[in-house]
């Protein structure tokens, strides 16, 4: 991009409000540019939004900020105040009646393990290490299923990695790749757990949050999107909720207007009014999921782009918020539960993240329920949801629908991308034809990439999208 035309004032249209499209909309409108965020939902802040119910704030799941880039905590202490503090996370898992520290230490397995558990998962990883030298069909193969045999055992995945993953993820540990175990689990193979075990030491792993130093907004993660929100009004950026995209109309090879649909507004666009690419140029910045840009091409785009859209899919998560007469319910912030007898993966408490989301004497859990959109769990009501996952907490003594003041959902339809074995080739065919055939539009995000990123990377990928097209 030429120096003349990064400092030129251009018109930038960002595709969804989460902490990726806020964070570039945020760096443009401060440079000068004209900007508007189109967000399908009534808020902005995507996955990391905070909202309020009486006297309670809830978050989209637990959301604590950890980076390796310090530079990025550095700025966001500077802006948002003393109220984006450290935050130590307590996480245990719940196992066989048990509680393990989580991520998981060699010691902390031994209590919860019996001896002859223990025994059976050391010698299962003795004979697939033996098998994996000695036969090639056991090397990896690009599934989980394999990644973590091969690492931890055939044993230790059957009674907990198998169930756990399963569960999460809703497709087979067969069919899915690889990349999860890799991008999700910190500890890299039975033999690094015995490791930590004895040095007490753990490495860097975006999901070891112990392994940096964690930070949160005593007002709820949404606080770090609202910032970048409220800043962008305040640059005459402009913000446009509740609006649903219809079409990107494309001429030659650029993107020329949208046209979206605002309830009780009605139509809205934003186009190029010279009908060329010229002075009045537009540039589209989008963050919403990749196979739904796709979409909004129409027929213009060839089948096989079309047909790998179509390929990738997400899982959607079902929050069930309980708000509880009582305080500190669990003991710790973050419980996982790996047994199929839950239906929820983990359950967080959110007055241990910050006493100020929740009344005094009070407190809320929320728990995490994964699923298809548009499947039965998708569609169960709030009640049925509620009896579902009420059931094992009272049988296991966690808590009773005494202590339960109020209960309500959320769902998001887009919680994790869902990486099945060749998730790739159609990723890359669709970011292929994005920056290959249309000029003025660029891709990035979680949702945007197709990628299991956190806040932190959200938020620089913004910045960087916004640094190729301005100084
Ligand atoms: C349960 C859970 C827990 C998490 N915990 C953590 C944590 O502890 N720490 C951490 O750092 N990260 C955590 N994350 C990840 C974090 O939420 C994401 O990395 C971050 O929100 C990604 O930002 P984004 O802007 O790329 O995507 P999103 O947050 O998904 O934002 C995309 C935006 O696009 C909008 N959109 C979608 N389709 C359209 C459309 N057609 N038209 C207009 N707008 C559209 C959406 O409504 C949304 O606002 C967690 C995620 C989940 C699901």
């Amino acid at each position: 991009m030429c120096q003349e035309k990064k400092n030129r004032k251009r018109r930038f249209v960002i595709l969804g409000g989460g902490p990726s499209g806020l964070a570039a909309a945020w760096t443009l409108v401060q440079r000068g540019h004209e900007v508007t965020v189109i967000e399908k939902e009534l808020h902005c802040g995507g996955m990391a939004s905070t909202f309020s119910r009486g006297n309670f704030r809830f978050d989209l799941g637990p959301h604590i900020v950890h980076s390796p880039h310090t530079y990025l905590i550095e700025c966001l202490r500077r802006k948002l105040g003393n109220e984006f503090r450290k935050h130590d996370s307590v996480n245990e898992v719940y196992f066989n009646g048990c509680r393990v520290t989580y991520p998981f230490s060699g010691f902390g397995l031994l209590k919860v393990l019996s001896l002859v558990t223990a025994a059976r998962c050391v010698m299962s990883y003795f004979s697939r290490r033996i098998q994996i030298t000695f036969k090639n069909i056991f090397k990896d193969d690009g599934s989980y299923h394999t990644w973590l045999v091969n690492r931890f055992g055939a044993y230790f995945f059957d009674i907990f990695f198998g169930p756990y993953t399963e569960k999460v993820w809703g497709v087979s540990t067969m069919d899915l790749s690889d990349i999860i175990a890799k991008r999700r689990i910190p500890v890299r193979s039975l033999h690094a757990l015995v490791r930590t075990a004895i040095t007490r030491r753990s490495d860097y792993h975006p999901e070891n949050s112990g392994s940096l130093a964690c930070y949160y907004h005593s007002q709820g993660s949404g606080k770090i999107t609202e910032y970048f929100h409220d800043e962008i009004l305040r640059h005459d950026g402009k913000i446009i909720t509740n609006a649903q995209l219809r079409h990107l109309t494309v001429n030659g090879r650029n993107i020329v207007g949208v046209e979206f649909f605002v309830p009780e507004q009605g139509i809205g666009t934003i186009q190029e009014t010279n009908g060329e690419h010229g002075e009045d140029e537009l540039i589209f910045l989008s963050t919403i999921p990749i196979n739904h840009l796709i979409r909004y091409f129409g027929e213009s785009v060839p089948e096989e782009v079309r047909e790998s859209a179509a390929r990738i899919d997400y899982t959607a998560m079902i929050f069930l918020y309980l708000e509880l007469d009582t305080t500190d319910p669990l003991g710790v912030d973050i419980l996982y539960f790996s047994e199929k007898e839950f239906p929820f993966n983990r359950i967080s408490d959110v007055g241990k993240f910050s006493r100020d989301m929740v009344p005094a004497g009070r407190t809320a859990l929320c728990l995490e329920i994964t699923c298809t959109e548009g499947d039965a769990v998708w569609h169960l009501g709030d009640q049925e949801i509620y009896d579902m996952c009420l059931g094992p907490l009272e049988r296991h003594g966690f808590l009773t629908r005494k202590n339960v003041l109020d209960y309500h959902t959320r769902r998001l339809t887009h919680a994790y991308p869902r990486f099945r074995i060749g998730y790739e080739r159609h990723v890359e065919l669709l970011t292929h034809y994005i920056n290959h055939s249309i000029d003025n539009l660029r891709t990035f995000g979680r949702q945007g990439l197709f990628s299991y990123i956190n806040t932190d990377e959200a938020l620089l990928m913004g910045f960087e999208a916004a640094d190729r097209y301005s100084y």
